[in-house]
């Protein structure tokens, strides 16, 4: 009797909040609608110096031996001339476009073609089809997850190929480095284009869009948030998942492989670095669904950000140790790397916890137990563009009750600990920590700015609660 008066207070309180109160808040919460001029800023410098930036960084190992500082000292004392260091790079080749497209399509292949099988028979996982978040014009996406099938698939034909059938060498990726990122390039360059087309013409759902007026930003941040090509083809989940994600291990086992072909061994380094990435691939992977409830996918639009951002700043600058381990066998001692694993394992644990927390506490809203304790949380409301008003729970207990995105930390630690694998001759290992640093910050505060905006007072009640972002005591 109680439950149903509550229900029926409930319902009458949403009816009048619907009435009352939504036209103030409705759609404020998605991507930002007017841009800021330090937006803009950092937004024409990414899209001008991005693709320079790994252009540098590729070009440093393969003229320099990783080093950043010898190709500017080169250019600055006139040693070298723009063209010299441009002449020796490699071009594209019909190779590295033949081995692209055919990586690609059968990554779509695999993501269109093939429905999930392994939640079938693996205890735990969660595939097949899935709902994604609610989006601000209020709709419920329903995505196929078979993102670990098809890991599985590619790596099991990667090992068969390698110990048995050789049609390739595993050498392979290593081997077109340079003429696979002009392929990169074009498809990031190109899918991006066509969202932004997408987005004017024919978009997925129209009142998903934004429109900003400034090209640069809608190019930049994405006009659509769920671009899609027929009912299942969802260019978020398969950009960011594969081909960047499963390309991610095999690239680090193509570097394996060519330290085993240079030098007779695979150091110490490499395996570390070929493992605790591949525990954070994998890990990817066996939570798919859980991903679609991150920014990601929740509330970032799909453009050059995304688009290019998966097709080449991942794939090319997360796997930078192993390339480098490549041009500098570090073998390290044991309790150098002994200290390696346990950081990154560390790191993996919190990564993985705090998230699992979070996730645990949404999908049974608030009915679990964290820590052995009834979680503690703040009740929040928010409202939809359609005007229907939302009720939510932002979780006070556990890591959450530590940091407002302990998970960041977590995967900041990790990021360190394949970084500190490369030793310390150089610091174009570490450029991963360095960025990962301002990506996650950033997020921080943009992920931040989002649910004050969406939750308003309800998250000034919680940031009072848990007053720190990444450190407890510190930030
Ligand atoms: P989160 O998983 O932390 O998601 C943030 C969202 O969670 C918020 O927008 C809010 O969404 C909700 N939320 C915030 N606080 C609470 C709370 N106390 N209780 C319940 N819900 C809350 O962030 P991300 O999506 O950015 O990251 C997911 C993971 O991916 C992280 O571990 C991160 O480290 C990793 N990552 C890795 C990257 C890489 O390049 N390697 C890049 C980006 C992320 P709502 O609107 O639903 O309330």
């Amino acid at each position: 009797m109680a439950a149903h008066q509550e229900k029926k207070v409930a319902e009458e309180r949403k009816h009048q909040n619907m009435q009352n109160d939504t036209k103030a808040s409705q759609g404020q919460w998605g991507r930002a609608w007017e841009v800021d001029w330090f937006s803009l800023a950092s937004i024409l410098f990414l899209l001008m110096f991005a693709p320079l930036i790994v252009y540098y960084f590729i070009m440093s190992c393969a003229q320099y031996q990783c080093s950043l500082t010898d190709p500017l000292l080169d250019l600055l004392t006139g040693n070298k001339h723009l063209s010299d260091i441009w002449n020796r790079t490699p071009t594209l080749t019909y190779r590295a476009a033949g081995i692209y497209s055919l990586w690609v399509t059968f990554q779509v292949f695999l993501y269109v073609g093939i429905p999930d099988f392994c939640h079938k028979f693996l205890p735990g996982y969660v595939g097949g089809v899935q709902e994604g978040a609610v989006t601000p014009a209020g709709v419920v996406n329903k995505y196929e997850i078979n993102g670990l099938q098809a890991w599985i698939i590619t790596h099991v034909l990667w090992f068969a190929n390698a110990s048995c059938f050789h049609f390739f060498s595993p050498t392979i990726i290593f081997d077109n480095w340079i003429p696979l990122l002009w392929c990169a390039n074009i498809l990031g360059y190109a899918v991006s284009t066509f969202a932004m087309i997408k987005g004017y013409f024919f978009p997925t759902n129209a009142e998903d869009c934004k429109f900003t007026g400034n090209f640069f930003y809608d190019y930049m941040m994405g006009i659509e948030f769920n671009p899609r090509i027929g009912k299942w083809f969802d260019f978020k989940l398969f950009f960011n998942g594969r081909p960047g994600i499963v390309a991610w291990t095999l690239i680090n086992l193509s570097f394996a492989a060519k330290q085993q072909e240079l030098y007779g061994e695979v150091t110490n380094s490499m395996i570390l670095v070929n493992v605790l990435q591949g525990i954070y691939v994998l890990d990817f992977f066996w939570n798919e669904a859980w991903y679609l409830k991150t920014i990601d996918i929740c509330h970032d639009h799909f453009g050059w950000y995304l688009g290019w951002g998966d097709c080449v700043w991942l794939p090319y600058l997360y796997t930078l140790q192993g390339l480098y381990l490549v041009y500098h066998p570090v073998q390290l001692c044991t309790a150098h790397a002994l200290g390696v694993l346990v950081l990154g394992l560390l790191g993996y644990y919190i990564f993985r916890m705090t998230n699992h927390q979070k996730d645990l506490f949404r999908r049974t809203n608030g009915n679990c137990r964290i820590w052995g304790k009834k979680p503690q949380y703040i009740e929040c409301s928010y409202t939809s563009v359609d005007g229907t008003k939302y009720y939510s729970k932002l979780l006070t207990s556990g890591f959450w009750g530590w940091a407002r995105h302990f998970n960041y930390t977590g995967d900041l630690m990790g990021s360190l600990a394949y970084c500190l694998a490369c030793g310390f001759e150089h610091i174009l290992p570490y450029f991963y920590i360095v960025y990962m640093t301002i990506l996650l910050t950033h997020r921080c505060l943009r992920d931040e700015h989002r649910c004050c905006s969406k939750y308003g007072k309800d998250w000034k009640r919680y940031t009072a609660a848990v007053p720190h972002r990444l450190l407890p005591g510190i930030f």
